[in-house]
């Protein structure tokens, strides 16, 4: 079968590799949608970054590169491995796409997502959903509620991601935040606050374009254009002058910590989310003189099913929005990865049908 495997910066390749044999306590899944995420992006540009190398296989697969790509999937069950019960074929299901020991004390808190261990699925090898199948352990199965789609289930995993940060900000019902970058994550972040209660929501990007469009459809009370104006000033003068109870810094960039800095309410907190280059600074000063708080949030734990959930039951609708462009494997490179780098302002999300 064709796999889009990560062999170094600025070379991914779609190779032919063995189709995957389904082992004991696996199924083997036939892959529908898989989204090319943010992180595929920055590895592609500037990897190895997470990717284990040759010199440093990853400690729980004891995999290095080259290794197939892609984590944000789901498919149909094609087949069930000896001792795997509650599965069968042709069901439908999202994978979890999360590796980590199960025994360490983080893991056994439920706190897998800490793992000294922990890893993705597409990243530190496992196999990887550009592929047309991929076998994945029982444990990080999750069937389908009745209505949700494959092509909802990939999406879900980055929406994830944004579920996880809403339960660290801590947000009561009806409070305010302010999202800073549209991307997917931003957007996801977006649709958890929106699901979970948040009031008055605000999303601000440098880029407009299809992030705009997407952050209005998805329930943004507001769109705060930062290439043209001041964050702070738009979230204050749109929050009775105070700022957003909870910002979550989604960019990764210096600007929009500072960003962050100057919006967030007094005694409010800041969620941090992004994966950073660089380091950044952080002016305590003027948190001190605010009592803010700072928080960071790293992808999720025991929310799958969770989400999923408020897929089925209308919490969370309109995924589509989120969703620019839909190509099979054969255009990954080409249709997927290089225009999600060169068309930024076109462009949310892209999902590969393999
Ligand atoms: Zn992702
Ligand atoms: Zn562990």
């Amino acid at each position: 079968m064709q796999a889009l495997r990560f062999h170094g910066a600025q070379d991914i390749r779609l190779d032919d590799v063995a189709e995957p044999q389904t082992q004991a306590g696996q199924v083997k899944i036939k892959v529908h949608w898989c989204g090319i995420c943010g992180s595929d992006l920055h590895e592609y540009l500037a990897g190895p970054i997470m990717t284990p190398t040759p010199d440093a296989p990853h400690p729980l697969t004891g995999e290095s590169m080259p290794l197939t790509m892609g984590h944000e999937f789901a498919g149909e069950i094609v087949e069930v491995g000896d001792g795997v019960e509650g599965l069968a074929i042709a069901d439908l299901v999202a994978v979890e796409p999360l590796l980590f020991c199960g025994e360490c004390e983080l893991c056994r808190a439920g706190d897998y997502n800490l793992c000294p261990k922990f890893g993705a699925i597409g990243v530190v090898g496992g196999g990887g959903a550009f592929a047309e199948f991929i076998t994945v352990p029982v444990h990080l199965v999750h069937p389908l509620p009745e209505g949700v789609t494959t092509e909802q289930a990939a999406v879900a995993e980055p929406v994830c991601v944004g579920w996880h940060a809403v339960g660290r900000s801590g947000l009561r019902d009806g409070g305010s935040a302010l999202v800073i970058g549209a991307g997917p994550i931003g957007l996801a972040t977006l649709i958890a606050l929106k699901a979970r209660g948040a009031g008055f929501v605000a999303v601000a990007d440098r880029s407009t374009g299809a992030r705009r469009d997407a952050a209005l459809a998805l329930g943004a009370d507001l769109f705060v254009d930062a290439s043209s104006e001041s964050i702070g000033d738009a979230i204050r003068a749109a929050t009775g002058g105070l700022g957003p109870d909870v910002v979550f810094e989604v960019a990764g960039a210096q600007a929009a910590f500072d960003d962050a800095v100057d919006a967030v309410r007094p005694k409010g907190r800041i969620v941090s989310l992004a994966v950073w280059e660089k380091d950044v600074r952080i002016d305590l000063n003027r948190l001190l003189l605010k009592e803010v708080e700072i928080v960071l949030s790293l992808a999720y734990a025991n929310e799958y099913r969770v989400v999923l959930d408020a897929i089925a039951d209308g919490r969370i609708s309109n995924l589509d929005a989120m969703v620019t462009g839909r190509i099979p494997l054969g255009e990954v490179v080409e249709g997927g990865f290089e225009t999600l780098i060169e068309h930024r302002d076109d462009h949310v999300k892209i999902l590969v049908h393999p």
